[in-house]
C-alpha cells in the first residue's frame, strides 16, 4: 500500500466455493487476488458436512497461511475466506473474519465486506436485551440476528436478519451443509458469481475468479440471496428493490484493474476517465506521468487523447514494509519519498502533467510535487480522475474525517497553491458518470454529500466500541429521473 493509498484505506475481500475437497486451498488462492482489499488480517472457514473449521490470523494472506497445512486444518467440500481492513472495530485478533459461532442450529461462519449504517442502534437494542458481543465489528450483529430468529429454516432466518440491516454488505455465510451469498439492496459493494467445473464460486472481484480458473457468470444482484448446496443452487431476491447505488470509488480506485466490477471493466473505465479529463481540462505539456499504481490507466487515456507522450517517470518501490504506514505526518511524508521515486533524467526541464486517481488530505500529493520539482520538472500540472472528495463515506470506505479532506477546506485554486502546482483540475461529476456509462446507478456521496440512505453521522470508525452517540440523520437523496425510470 502506498502512502497515498493509506489515506483512503480499503475494506474487505470475500471469497467462497462449494463442491470440491480442495475448497480451502482454492479459497487460499482466491484470497491472494483480493489482498489489495485488506492487508490487516485474513482467514478461511471450511466445512466437511459435520463441522465448521477455522483458521485466521493477522497480516497478509501469505503470512497467515504460510505454515498452515491447509487440507489438514481446513478440510471439507466448501470454504469461505476473507481479507480484512478494519472499517469498524479495532484491528485486533477478535475482529478477524470469518467469524464463527455456535448456534442452536449448529456452527455458522460469516465473511462480510461493507459497513452497516444502523449498527449502533442494533447493537444498543441487542445489548439491552442481554446480548454479549465477542468482537467490536458490525458483522457479529448479523450472526446475532440469525441466532434470534424464530424462523424454522435457516435460510428464512438469514433472510429475516438481512432485512434488518441497513448500509452496505456483500457477504458469504457457511454452515455445515450450505453456502449462502448476499448483497445489500443498493449494491454498494461488489460481489460476483463464477463457475468452476460445475461448482459455484463467489468473489468480491473477478480477478479472484481468474486466478482460480473460474468463469464469470455475472454479479450477485443487489438484494439477492444465493443458496448453494452440493446438489443444487438457487438465487432469489431477499428484499424489495431499491435504487442501485454501487460505490463508484470501487471503479475509480479500489478494485484491481484486471477485474470486472459492477459488470464494468475497471481498466477501461479508468482509461475513459483519463480521456474525459483530457477533454475537460487540457494543458500544454511535454509528458503525462501517472502516479503509481492506480493513476496508470487514467494517464494512458489522457496521453492517448492528447497525443502527449506517456512516461511512467515515477517508480514505485514495492519492497517498503508496512512499518512505514504510520499515522504521524512526518513518517507519512518520509514514506512518500521512499515509496515513489521520480526519474530525474526523464523529468529534467520538462513540463509535466501528473495524473492521480484522487486527492484526499493533500499531504502526500504535496510531497510528491516537491519531489518532481527537485527532480528538475519545469512545470508540474495535475489532473485528478475523480471529483473533489468533500464528504465522509458511511458505506465501508475509510476516508479521514471531513475536516481533514483538503477539498473540504480549500478551493481548487487554493489547493493548487498549497500543493505548489502550476495548474490543477479534477474531472467533473458529470464527466465521471459519463465515463461510467451515463446511468445514475452509482453512489457519489463522498463528492456530493447526497447519501443514498439515511446515515448516522456518528458512525465513524470504532463507533461500535465507543457506543451509541448522538444520532444525526442525513436525509436520503431523492431518486434522480433516471432512477425513477429504472
Ligand atoms: S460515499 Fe463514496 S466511497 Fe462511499 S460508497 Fe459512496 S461513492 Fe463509495
Amino acid at each position: 500500500m502506498s502512502p497515498a493509498e493509506a489515506e483512503k484505506k480499503e475494506h474487505c475481500g470475500v471469497f467462497a466455493i462449494l463442491g470440491t475437497p480442495e475448497a480451502s486451498l482454492i479459497t487460499r488462492i482466491g484470497l491472494q487476488a483480493l489482498q489489495h482489499r485488506g492487508e490487516e488480517a485474513a482467514g478461511i472457514a471450511s466445512t466437511d458436512g459435520r463441522q465448521v473449521y477455522l483458521h485466521t490470523g493477522e497480516g497478509l494472506v501469505k503470512d497467515v497461511f504460510e505454515k498452515v497445512d491447509i487440507p489438514a486444518k481446513l478440510p471439507g467440500f466448501a470454504a469461505i475466506g476473507h481479507t480484512r481492513y478494519s472499517v469498524t472495530g479495532a484491528p485486533s485478533a477478535v475482529n478477524v473474519q470469518p467469524l464463527v459461532v455456535e448456534l442452536a442450529r449448529g456452527r455458522i461462519a460469516i465473511a462480510h465486506n461493507g459497513n452497516l449504517t444502523n449498527s449502533v442502534a442494533l447493537k444498543k437494542q441487542m445489548e439491552a436485551d442481554g446480548a454479549i458481543f465477542q468482537s467490536s465489528i458490525d458483522t457479529e450483529l448479523i450472526l446475532h440476528l440469525i441466532a434470534r430468529s424464530k424462523k424454522h429454516e435457516l435460510k428464512d432466518a438469514i433472510i429475516e436478519a438481512l432485512n434488518q440491516l441497513e448500509g452496505s454488505f456483500s457477504l458469504a455465510i457457511l454452515t455445515a451443509d450450505a453456502l449462502y451469498a448476499a448483497r445489500d439492496a443498493h449494491g454498494f459493494r461488489p460481489l460476483c458469481l463464477g463457475e468452476l467445473k460445475g461448482m459455484r464460486v463467489i468473489a468480491s472481484e473477478t480477478s479472484a475468479l481468474d486466478l482460480v480458473g473460474a468463469a464469470y457468470m455475472g454479479e450477485v444482484k443487489p438484494g439477492e440471496l444465493l443458496t448453494i448446496t452440493k446438489n443444487q443452487w438457487t438465487r432469489e431476491p431477499f428484499t424489495v428493490p431499491r435504487p442501485e447505488s454501487s460505490c463508484i470509488f470501487e471503479l475509480i480506485y479500489f478494485a484491481r484493474p484486471d477485474s470486472l466490477v459492477f459488470d464494468h471493466s475497471v481498466y477501461r473505465f479508468r482509461k475513459e476517465l483519463g480521456r474525459t479529463l483530457a477533454a475537460e481540462a487540457p494543458v500544454e505539456a511535454d509528458l503525462v506521468v501517472p502516479v503509481p499504481d492506480s493513476g496508470f490507466m487514467a494517464a494512458l487515456g489522457f496521453a492517448e487523447a492528447t497525443g502527449i507522450p506517456f512516461e511512467p517517470a515515477i517508480v514505485r518501490n514495492h519492497y517498503v514494509g508496512r512499518t512505514f504506514i504510520q499515522p504521524s505526518q512526518e513518517i507519512r511524508e518520509a514514506s512518500v519519498r521512499i515509496k515513489l521515486n521520480p526519474i530525474r533524467h526523464i523529468l529534467e526541464g520538462k513540463r509535466v502533467i501528473i495524473i492521480d486517481d484522487s486527492i484526499v488530505r493533500g499531504t502526500t500529493t504535496r510531497e510528491r510535487v516537491r519531489s518532481l520539482r527537485e527532480a528538475g520538472a519545469k512545470e508540474v500540472h495535475m489532473r485528478v480522475s475523480c471529483p473533489p472528495i468533500r464528504h465522509a463515506c458511511y458505506y465501508g470506505i475509510d476516508f479521514p474525517d471531513e475536516k481533514n479532506l483538503i477539498a473540504n477546506t480549500y478551493s481548487v485554486e487554493d489547493t493548487a497553491k498549497y500543493l505548489n502546482l502550476d495548474s490543477l483540475a479534477y474531472i467533473s461529476l458529470a464527466g465521471m458518470h459519463r465515463a461510467a456509462g451515463g446511468k445514475n446507478r452509482y453512489c457519489d456521496a463522498c463528492f456530493t454529500g447526497r447519501y443514498p440512505t439515511q446515515v448516522d453521522r456518528s458512525l465513524r470508525k470504532d463507533a461500535l466500541e465507543k457506543g451509541a452517540q448522538q444520532m444525526e440523520l442525513e436525509q436520503p437523496r431523492p431518486p434522480s429521473p433516471e432512477e425513477k425510470k429504472d
